[in-house]
C-alpha cells in the first residue's frame, strides 16, 4: 500500500519547486522578477486581520465543530445561493486547512479502487498526486483541452467515458490557461455526467478573479446533477490568505458524511482563528477585488500587445491570475526555457510540463507582480524567446 501510495506518480510540487529556486537567488541578493508564483499581490483587507486577532485575545481557542464553525457554514451557504445559485445547506459544508484538503476529502470520499476519473489538462499541479493519495488504485485519463482556443474536447471526453468513470474534475477559472468555462461546456459536462451517472468536482477558487465579461458559471446550480457535484472553494486567492490556509466544500449529503469523518480523523477541525477572519472576509464587501482584477487586466493587456508578434503564442486569459503562453516555435523544452530564464535574466516561470506532460510546448505565468515588473519580466521572456530562433 505505501509503495503504491509513493508511486511514480506522487512527485515533488514542481510550482514549489521553482519557487524554492526564486527564493533561493533572492537570498543571493539577486532581484527576481517573478512571474511564477500562484499568491495575490495584496494584502487582506484590515478587518479580516482584525477579526482574527479579536478571536485570539477573546481565547476562541478551543476544539471546535469538524464541520467548521456553524456561523461560517451559514454565512458559505448563503453566498453559494446568492452568488452561485446552488441550493444548499450549513450541514453540507465542511471547512477546511485550505481548497487542498477540501480536494483531498472530496476525492477520499468518493474513489474506489480501479475508478476512472476524468483530468481536464493541463491542470492544477495537485490534482494527479491527490487522486493517487486517495486511491492508489484509481486510473486518471488526462483530457487535454483544445491547443488553439483551450476550449474543452467534448469528443474525446465523451470517446474516454467507460463504465469505470466515476468522476471528472474541472476548474474554472482555470490554472493554468486563465480561461472560464462557457456556458456550453458547462452544459456539456453536466448533460454527460448526469446522463453516466458520473461525480463532478468543480474547482471554483479563482472566481471572484474575474478580468473579463464572462460570467463565472458553477455547475453545482444545475438541478439535475446537483447530487453529484462537489463545489470546491476557499480563501487563498480572493481575499490573499494563502497561508491561513482556510477553505471549503459544499456536497451532497453521503459524500459529507464521508468527508465529515476523514476530517474528525484527521485534522480535528480547521483553525478557529482563521475560521473568524472568515467570517469577517464573507461579511465583508469585495471592493478589494476590483482594484486587482483591474491590474491584472492591465498586465493581459500588456501581454497581448507584447506577444502580438505570436514568436511566443498567446491564448487570452478572462480569469485566475495566470497565462499559458506557447513556446512551440522555440524548439525548447519548458523546463529548460523556465530553468535558463531564471538563471540569466532572473524571470521565474512555470514550465508547462507541472500542469501535464502534453504541455511541454507552454510556459505559465502569473499576473500578480507590479506592472512595472511585470512589464520588464514578459520582455526579458520576449527577447529571450528572440535568441531562441
Ligand atoms: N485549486 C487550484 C486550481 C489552485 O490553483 C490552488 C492553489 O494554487 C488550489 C486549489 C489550492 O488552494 P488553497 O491554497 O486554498 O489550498
Amino acid at each position: 500500500m505505501i509503495q503504491l501510495i509513493f508511486d511514480e506518480k506522487i512527485k515533488e510540487s514542481p510550482t514549489l519547486k521553482f519557487a524554492q529556486i526564486a527564493r533561493e537567488l533572492n537570498r543571493q541578493n539577486k532581484e527576481i522578477i517573478s512571474l511564477g508564483l500562484g499568491e495575490p499581490g495584496f494584502d487582506p483587507p484590515k478587518d479580516i486581520k482584525k477579526a482574527m486577532i479579536d478571536s485570539i485575545n477573546s481565547n476562541l481557542g478551543k476544539y471546535s465543530p469538524s464541520s467548521g464553525l456553524y456561523e461560517l457554514r451559514k454565512l458559505i451557504s448563503e453566498k453559494l445561493k446568492k452568488e452561485n445559485n446552488i441550493i444548499t445547506s450549513p450541514n453540507n459544508i465542511v471547512v477546511t486547512p485550505g481548497a487542498k484538503q477540501a480536494l483531498l476529502l472530496a476525492l477520499m470520499s468518493i474513489l474506489e479502487p480501479g475508478d476512472e476519473v476524468i483530468n481536464i489538462s493541463p491542470s492544477y499541479v495537485s490534482y494527479i498526486p491527490e487522486i493517487k493519495i486517495a486511491e492508489p488504485k484509481s486510473v486518471v485519463k488526462n483530457i487535454a483541452l483544445q491547443r488553439n482556443n483551450f476550449k474543452l474536447d467534448k469528443q474525446a471526453i465523451k470517446e474516454n467515458i467507460t463504465a469505470k468513470t466515476k468522476l471528472i474534475i474541472i476548474n474554472t477559472p482555470h490554472n493554468p490557461t486563465g480561461k472560464m468555462f462557457d456556458k456550453d461546456e458547462i452544459d456539456f459536462i453536466a448533460d454527460i455526467c448526469y446522463r453516466n451517472n458520473i461525480f463532478i468536482i468543480s474547482d471554483e477558487i479563482y472566481e471572484l478573479l474575474n478580468f473579463s465579461e464572462k460570467k463565472h458559471i458553477s455547475i453545482g446550480s444545475y438541478k439535475k446533477i446537483s447530487e453529484k457535484v462537489i463545489t470546491i472553494n476557499g480563501f487563498s486567492k480572493a481575499y490573499a490568505m494563502t497561508g491561513w490556509r482556510i477553505g471549503y466544500l459544499n456536497a451532497p449529503q453521503k459524500i459529507y458524511n464521508k468527508c465529515i469523518k476523514i476530517q474528525q480523523h484527521i485534522n480535528t477541525n480547521t483553525c478557529n482563528f482563521v475560521q473568524y477572519a472568515a467570517i469577517a472576509a464573507l461579511k465583508n464587501d469585495k471592493s478589494h477585488i476590483n482594484k486587482f482584477n483591474l491590474e491584472i487586466k492591465e498586465k493581459e493587456q500588456i501581454l497581448l500587445n507584447v506577444f502580438k508578434d505570436e514568436i511566443i503564442k498567446y491564448t487570452r486569459a478572462e480569469g485566475g491570475f495566470f497565462a499559458f503562453l506557447d513556446i512551440s516555435k522555440l524548439n525548447i523544452s519548458s523546463n529548460d526555457f523556465s530553468s535558463n530564464l531564471i538563471k540569466k535574466h532572473l524571470v521565474a516561470t512555470t514550465p508547462g510540463i507541472a500542469f501535464g506532460n502534453e504541455w511541454d510546448d507552454h510556459i505559465r505565468i502569473s499576473m500578480v507582480t507590479d506592472v512595472e515588473s511585470f512589464k520588464i519580466g514578459v520582455n526579458f521572456i520576449k527577447e529571450y524567446s528572440y535568441k531562441l530562433r
